[in-house]
């Protein structure tokens, strides 16, 4: 079984790196022929707009959209968030997204004070998370079917951070930054249970 790393912009070899560490067989997916040979997918961190234009242009939006509906495990992290929730707020007209998640996102919705940063999270699956946030979107509404796994205060507001609808996942932060592993672990289970 292969996962498949969306490499159009961000940081996808970090991805195919924290994979590869867990064990699994990570490619990263430029085409919609490579994207037929994965089992699941992951969308980077990065520009979600320049992500959003390279995917129109190759046919990838297309041929990601109809594999979400077949019900294909995706994860998100930061720009790949955005890419899948339903309504982006301070996006551009033109950028696209798949509707994958139930919630409003903000584009860089943590503000220029806290722009970066990286706190202690807390989770229902992870005792001791740590989360990067780098121009994060913050999550500014939770729809149906959503389950939060993960929150951070910050400056004394809770917010969810780390989301997942069905097969579908989404971060604010970077876990592929961290040395844990144990987002990409949790997600890669989510992947093998829909295989067994
Ligand atoms: N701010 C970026 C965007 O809007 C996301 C930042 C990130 O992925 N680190 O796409």
């Amino acid at each position: 079984m292969t996962i498949g790393v969306l490499a159009l912009q961000g940081d996808f070899r970090e991805h195919i790196a924290a994979l590869a560490k867990l064990g699994e067989n990570a490619v990263e997916i430029r085409t919609v022929e490579q994207l037929e040979q994965v089992a699941a997918l992951i969308i980077p961190g990065g520009e979600s707009t320049t992500i959003s234009l390279l995917a129109k242009s190759t046919g990838l939006d297309l041929a990601i959209a109809e594999r979400i509906k077949s019900g294909m495990a995706i994860y998100g992290s930061c720009a790949g968030m955005i890419l899948l929730a339903n309504e982006i707020l301070d996006g551009r007209d033109d950028q696209i997204s798949f509707n994958a998640i139930d919630i409003t996102v903000r584009r860089n919705g943590f503000g220029r004070q806290v722009d970066s940063f990286e706190a202690k999270l807390k989770s229902t699956l992870f005792a001791d998370l740590m989360g990067v946030f780098i121009r994060a979107p913050k999550i500014e509404k939770i729809g149906t079917n959503v389950e939060v796994l993960a929150w951070v205060e910050v400056q004394g507001e809770r917010t969810p951070v780390m989301v997942r609808s069905g097969s579908a996942l989404a971060t604010c932060f970077h876990p592929e930054l961290n040395d844990d592993g144990v987002v990409h672990k949790y997600f890669v289970d989510m992947v093998h249970n829909q295989q067994s």
